[in-house]
């Protein structure tokens, strides 16, 4: 079965009423496209990719605070991508914006012009946190945007980011816990990146700010989506918002920039998964095979080999082989003693 593809269109900090700490859109995606890019930028992005039942393919305005823009202006960019759907290449609409700049107007404008999804930028749900973040929006701000989203009847999406300047452990999961709360359609979680241009930079160079180390953010990514997918809600591919950052390595300055973050996590979770399995089933062999679904060995495997080491040397195993089973899905595994 194909998958979504999201063709991001960047309208780089448009609509924003201020900077924030850790933002720098313009090392991430260059500077904001003009609504008459919208149709170019789509049909090259379209070229490259696999291609994909219409229905499947959505616009989406990221980068910015959609909503926020000059009325005008969004008009004219939605007006660009609906030509698109009704020519045939694209089935809905998706933007990114603030959770306090949701007006009536702005909303009726996404109905019309078949935005499907609006995600907003909650980044955590401390004020702490957000004030010293420089978001300009509070917690609140978050419950009663999803909340008037929902109502309107779009799909709604949360971005969360870990490792904020004066967030913790136990503040993150509690940002987790309440977004859960809100039952959003998806969540988006982002590591914090030092890049340059930002207020974050400056705070790094003066060592008020240390980056969470890659390790670190793998674990505490592993768990929130695990905690979100118990939950049934679904998280976005897990990534960095880097998009063309990677092509810009000088931008980054600090922080757990890693090309294959989603595999990491997904190869911690496994690992999570089987080292619980085999501490409530432990007999005496000393080999085992681990059944998972073929598309999923290689994060039962672990970069490197590294969870099969780890679990062989934690249940002294001499051996443990993966091997394909059908019907399984993602962390679910079969586990053959011998
Ligand atoms: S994080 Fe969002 S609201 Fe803040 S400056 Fe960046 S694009 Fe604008």
């Amino acid at each position: 079965m194909s998958s979504r593809l999201v063709v991001p269109v960047f309208v780089s900090h448009r609509g924003c009423p201020q900077r924030c700490l850790f933002c720098n859109q313009r090392a991430i995606a260059g500077p904001s496209l003009e609504p008459g890019d919208v149709a170019r930028e789509v049909l090259t992005f379209l070229a490259r990719a696999k291609p994909r039942p219409k229905e499947l393919v959505e616009v989406a305005f990221y980068g910015g605070s959609f909503t926020a823009i000059d009325h005008e202006l969004q008009r004219s960019f939605l007006e660009e991508a609906h030509s698109l759907i009704e020519e045939g290449l694209v089935g809905a609409l998706r933007v990114s914006t603030r959770p306090d700049s949701l007006p009536d107007e702005s909303l009726d404008l996404l109905k019309r012009y078949r935005v499907r999804t609006v995600e907003l930028g909650a980044q955590s749900m401390n004020d702490r946190v957000l004030a010293e973040t420089q978001r300009g929006h509070s917690a609140q701000d978050t419950r009663h945007g999803v909340s008037v989203l929902k109502e309107r009847g779009f799909f709604v999406g949360v971005q969360l980011m870990a490792g904020l300047p004066g967030d913790t452990r136990s503040s993150f999961f509690r940002s987790v816990n309440e977004t859960i709360s809100l039952a959003p359609d998806l969540v988006r979680i982002y590591p914090t990146l030092v890049l340059e241009g930002t207020g974050l930079a400056e705070r790094y160079r003066e060592g008020s700010y240390l980056p969470l180390p890659l390790d670190e953010t793998v674990v505490l990514l592993a768990r929130a989506v695990k905690m979100f997918e118990d939950a049934n809600i679904r998280v976005a591919r897990l990534g960095l918002p880097l998009f063309g950052v990677f092509s810009r390595p000088e931008y980054i300055l600090a922080g757990p920039a890693h090309p294959s973050l989603g595999y990491l996590v997904r190869a911690r979770m496994a690992l999570s998964a089987l080292v619980a399995f085999l501490d409530e089933e432990r007999p005496a062999a000393v080999s085992l095979a681990i059944g998972a679904s073929s598309r999923h060995i290689s994060e039962v495997r672990g970069p490197g080999n590294s969870n099969l080491d780890t679990l062989k040397a934690k249940f002294s195993l001499e051996r443990i082989e993966v091997i394909a089973r059908e019907g399984l899905e993602r962390h679910e595994y079969e586990l053959f003693w011998r």
